[in-house]
């Protein structure tokens, strides 16, 4: 596939590993073989997935004359601290808009975010719900009162723009799957904002990969994401009208959200252990822990029977972890 990219910058360590998980295999694989695309190696305060979707943003970014960042996410966003790193890295001023009250102490992320220097405003939960959109214009008014030109970034980086990095990852893929010997394949993501999911979902399809992609959602339910990565490739190909048209079918696995947004319930936490003790695979209770664990449901429930090989995507999150140390305590 000759597809013409918009220009990007090198911020992620790619390609990133495929890796066989032999003994999760033998463990959870019922005949499966299981593999996981190591994308929380794309850095070290730079990593998970979010880098790959700024490396798309910040060069449109800078090549539009934007000199500031502003995005938003909860108080332990991964994608806000990315984009803090991603910005001091590159010296373009970031403002992140997060959502709950800021703890007295800040650690995990929002600690990360603060050693990056970006301006931190936190608003409580359902003024942030109500008026995301509004603070966004807002702040993005007052820079340009102080001459400043603010781009706003959507949450998660997923947009038409972001897409991008998972487009270009689905293309990391094919190669791994040829290196491998991979010929068909299930693809599993967590998804919270879609964009990974909208990436790998027209990826996949504009390289013709033998793999069905499905989306583990940690938060709202199938229907939204469904709508989330249709709206994302809609924004993709309203943006680059040079792209191939493509008839997407995403696809979603729910269930897994248990009681809410970047809560997990014992199982989770102890899954992550586990794999952690098996393999050295550290997931987190946000994302991949939940993602992780609604893969080896459907592997348990037969969903992917017929088909040998299953690719994991570790889309990072390591520093989420560490705030929920609470959850290890059985
Ligand atoms: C943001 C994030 C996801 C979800 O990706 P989306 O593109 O927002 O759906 C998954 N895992 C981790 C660790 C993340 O930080």
């Amino acid at each position: 596939m000759d597809l013409q990219y918009p220009r990007k910058i090198d911020l992620a360590r790619t390609p990133t590993p495929l890796q066989y998980l032999e003994r999760a295999s033998g463990k959870w694989g019922r005949g499966h073989r299981l593999w996981v695309k190591r994308d929380d190696l794309t850095g070290c305060t730079l990593s998970g997935n979010k880098v790959r979707k700024l490396e798309f943003i910040t060069a449109h970014a800078i090549d539009n004359g934007y000199d500031t960042l502003i995005t938003c996410g909860g108080l332990q966003s991964n994608h806000c601290r990315a984009t803090a790193f991603a910005g001091a890295q590159l010296g373009l001023a970031v403002h992140l808009l997060l959502r709950g009250e800021a703890p007295a102490e800040a650690e995990g992320n929002l600690l990360l975010d603060q050693l990056a220097g970006a301006t931190v405003s936190c608003y409580p939960k359902q003024q942030y719900v109500a008026e995301i959109d509004q603070l966004f214009r807002q702040w993005q008014q007052h820079y340009a009162g102080l001459g400043r030109k603010a781009m706003i970034i959507p949450t998660g980086g997923s947009d038409g723009i972001g897409a991008w990095g998972y487009i270009a990852a689905s293309r990391e893929l094919a190669t791994d799957f040829e290196t491998n010997h991979i010929e068909q394949a299930h693809i599993v993501t967590a998804s919270g904002s879609g964009g990974t999911q909208a990436g790998l979902t027209l990826g996949a399809g504009l390289y013709g990969l033998p793999a069905t992609v499905w989306g583990v959602n940690v938060c709202d339910d199938e229907q939204y994401f469904l709508d989330k990565v249709a709206a994302d490739a809609a924004d993709w190909r309203r943006r680059y009208p040079g792209v191939p048209a493509l008839d997407i079918k995403p696809h979603v696995i729910d269930g897994h959200v248990g009681r809410g947004y970047g809560i997990a319930d014992e199982p989770v936490f102890r899954l992550i252990a586990e794999l952690a003790a098996l393999e050295g695979l550290v997931l987190d209770p946000v994302y991949t822990g939940k993602a992780f664990a609604g893969m080896l449901a459907e592997i348990a429930a037969g969903r992917f029977a017929g088909c040998s090989d299953i690719v994991f995507m570790h889309t990072g999150g390591i520093f989420g972890l560490f705030p929920q140390r609470g959850g290890f305590s059985w």
